[in-house]
Parts: C-alpha cells; structure tokens; sequence
C-alpha cells in the first residue's frame, strides 16, 4: 500500500534533484540528477584514520593527520560523504536554509547508503543526532542532524534517541568563526539528560557538516565523560 501511495505522489509531485530542481527520471534511484551526481566529490582513501580528511598529494595510505596526531579527538573515527562544496553544499543548504525539509530525508538516505569501511555499523547500539538549542529550533522549525539521523538508525538498527543529549547553550552561528573561536563557543553547550540511557553504549553521533569538528568533539567528549563506551561521527559533508 505504502508503495502504492508513493507511486502515486511521484506521478502527482515527481522527484526533483535537490540542487537543480530538473525533474528525476522515474527510475533514477539517486537524489540528485547525473550531472549534479557527477559533480560530488566522494571521500575516499587515503584519509585520515580518526578525522576522515582526505589527503591529497603525496599521501597514498591512510594515517593519522598532523592535527590528530597533536591532539587526538575523542570520538573514535569520523566520517563524511562528501567534500562540502558544489553539489552537496547547494543541497544541505536548500535542506536547512529553505525549508526543503523533504530532501533531508534523501540527504539521509545517501548517507546511510555510503560506503564507510572504517566503521563496523554491527557494533553500534545508539544513534544521537546533534542537538540545536530550542530557540534554534523554534527559529528554524526542525533540527536537520535528528531527520538525517532517522536514516542511519533505520538502516542500522541503531536506536534513534534525540532527548538524552541536548543543548543549553545559545551559540551564534558559527560561519564566521575560527577553529579556537568555535571551540570555545561550544565549550559546556551540551548536557545529558539522562546519563543511564547512554552508559555502556556504542554511539553514531551525526551532524550535517563536520567543519573544525569543535561541534562533534564536545559531544563526544560529554558523551563519554557521562559514560557511553565509544562514539563514530557521521556527516553528509566535510570542509577539506
Ligand atoms: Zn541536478
Ligand atoms: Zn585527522
């Protein structure tokens, strides 16, 4: 029934692309059309083991960059998609900037499709999207990071739960700042409801964009500190 009713909507509301809007072909399978496919720059070895920044260059092997090297992240491994240009910026930002909320989901699907060798998706137990303080959320209507994160805990069977982190702190929109201005706006942003909820588990914490990390970092180094075994960062997007 349920595929009827989606037949039925793609005939009445076909498919666009999420960055250019061209109508999708019925049996295209991806979100985007092939010309915006083709213009995603996918990570792919050779990356950082722990952060996921791709290398360029010389580097053929995957190992530690310089930054983690100095100063290892608390989060076990991240990972991203994509590079957070072109395409998938055009596409994120039509996702929270416009209101084409409906296009998170597909957001969330292509990240939830990808390829991550480095994580082992069976030895997850709990996925945590990045909370948006509430006036944030009231700002914008829908936390972005919790509908991408519907997506990994249905393809993972990693339970989704949105309530036990959360965000006290109002911070201002962190574009213009640097990597020490933006860890330190995020410093004590997060607290944890209910510390029990995450104890002993293996976490997917997922955002939109990793860009220093200062973000993803905090909460994975609250997350632990209030008794969760391990944390993997997802994103659909990275800053190169
Ligand atoms: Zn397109
Ligand atoms: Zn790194």
């Amino acid at each position: 029934m349920k595929g009827i009713l989606t037949g039925l909507s793609d005939i009445i509301f076909p498919p666009g692309c999420l960055t250019c809007d061209i109508i999708l072909d019925h049996h295209e399978q991806l979100p985007v059309c092939p010309t915006c496919y083709s213009k995603i720059k996918f990570i792919t070895s050779p990356l950082c083991t722990c952060c996921g920044i791709p290398f360029s260059g010389a580097d053929t092997s995957d190992h530690l960059c310089g930054d983690c090297t100095i100063s290892k992240p608390a989060y076990s491994v991240a990972r991203a998609v994509g590079h957070y240009d072109a395409t998938l910026l055009e596409a994120i930002h039509n996702f929270k900037y416009r209101g084409k909320t409906a296009s998170g989901k597909t957001l969330g699907r292509l990240m939830a499709g990808n390829d991550y060798p480095a994580v082992d998706f069976q030895e997850y137990t709990l996925t945590i999207p990045v909370p948006l303080h509430v006036r944030r959320l009231r700002e914008r209507g829908f936390n972005q990071s919790v509908i991408l994160a519907r997506e990994i805990a249905r393809k993972f069977h990693t339970p989704l739960d949105f309530l036990t982190l959360r965000r006290y702190i109002y911070t201002e929109s962190q574009i213009n700042l640097g990597k020490r201005e933006r860890e330190s706006n995020v410093r004590g942003a997060f607290k944890i409801m209910n510390p029990e909820k995450i104890k002993d588990q293996r976490i997917i914490l997922v955002d939109d964009v990793y860009t220093t990390g200062s973000t993803v970092k905090e909460c994975a180094r609250l997350l632990l500190k209030e008794g969760a075994s391990s944390v993997a960062v997802l994103t659909i997007a990275r800053a190169v």
